[in-house]
C-alpha cells in the first residue's frame, strides 16, 4: 500500500495518507529524496528503497524542467531576498510582487530554501550564491554569519525586519524595523508614486 506523508493544517502536523485503490500515484517535493543514477526508468530516478520491490510499469515519456521565475540572483542589480520571516501567510507572493515592480531578483536564505519557498539557485550565502548587486534588499532575514557571507559585497543594503536587534541591522545601510507584512504592501504600492517623484525632480 502506498503510504504518502504530506503537511496538513498549514504545515502545523503531518499526515500519513493511505492508497488503498489503484492506480496509486504521489508527487513529490524537489530535493525530498536523492537522484540516483541508474537507467532511465522512472522507479530508477529516486531511491524507492521506503516502498519495497514492487514492478512499476512505467517509463518517462518527457522531462519538463520547471520554469525559472526568477532573475539570476548572481547578475541582478537588485536583488530582494526573504528570510524565515516571510516563510508564512503570503510573505513571498509579497516580495515577488515588489520584485516584479523593481525588476528585480529574488532570492533567500537557507531558510527559505529548506520551507521550499525557493529553489537551490536562489538561496545566498555560505551554501548558495555569493552575491553583489547595486541593491540588496533582506525580507526577514536576521543575518546570521552564513547568510552574511554572500551579501558582502552588496553596494547598498536594506533590511526589513520586526526585531531591532537583529543581526542584518549592523550590516545595513537602510534598517526599517516592523512588520514585512505592512511594510513590503505599502511599498508596493508607493513604488511607482516614487519613481515618478523622482524623475520629476
Ligand atoms: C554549514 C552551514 C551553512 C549555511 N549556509 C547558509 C546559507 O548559505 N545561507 C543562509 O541564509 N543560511 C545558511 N545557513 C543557516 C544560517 O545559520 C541561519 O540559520 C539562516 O541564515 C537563518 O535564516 P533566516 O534569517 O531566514 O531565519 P531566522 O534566523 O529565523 O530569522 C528570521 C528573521 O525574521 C524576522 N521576522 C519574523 N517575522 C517577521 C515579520 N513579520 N516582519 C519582519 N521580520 C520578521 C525575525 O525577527 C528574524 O530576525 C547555514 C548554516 C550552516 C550551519
Amino acid at each position: 500500500m502506498l503510504v504518502s506523508t504530506r503537511p496538513t493544517f498549514g504545515g502545523k502536523l503531518t499526515a500519513n495518507i493511505l492508497c488503498k485503490t489503484f492506480p496509486q500515484m504521489a508527487t513529490v517535493q524537489e530535493n525530498v529524496f536523492k537522484a540516483i543514477k541508474t537507467d532511465n526508468r522512472a522507479n530508477a530516478v529516486f531511491d524507492w528503497q521506503d516502498i519495497g520491490q514492487i514492478e512499476l510499469r512505467t517509463e518517462i515519456i518527457k522531462t519538463i524542467k520547471k520554469e525559472h521565475t526568477s532573475r539570476d540572483v548572481a547578475k541582478s542589480e537588485i536583488v530582494i531576498a526573504g528570510g524565515l520571516g516571510a516563510c508564512k501567510d503570503n510573505g513571498f507572493a509579497l516580495i515577488y510582487q515588489l520584485a516584479q515592480k523593481m525588476g528585480a531578483a529574488v532570492g533567500g536564505s537557507r531558510e527559505a530554501f529548506e520551507k521550499s519557498y525557493i529553489i537551490k539557485s536562489q538561496q545566498i550565502g555560505q551554501t548558495g550564491k555569493t552575491i553583489a548587486p547595486k541593491l540588496y534588499i533582506a525580507v526577514g532575514i536576521s543575518g546570521a554569519n552564513q547568510h552574511l557571507a554572500g551579501i558582502k559585497n552588496c553596494e547598498k543594503i536594506i533590511a526589513i525586519n520586526n526585531d531591532v536587534n537583529a543581526p542584518i541591522f549592523k550590516y545595513a545601510d537602510i534598517g526599517i524595523v516592523g512588520n514585512l507584512f505592512e511594510i513590503l504592501p505599502d511599498l508596493i504600492e508607493k513604488y511607482d508614486t516614487v519613481k515618478i517623484e523622482e524623475k520629476n525632480e
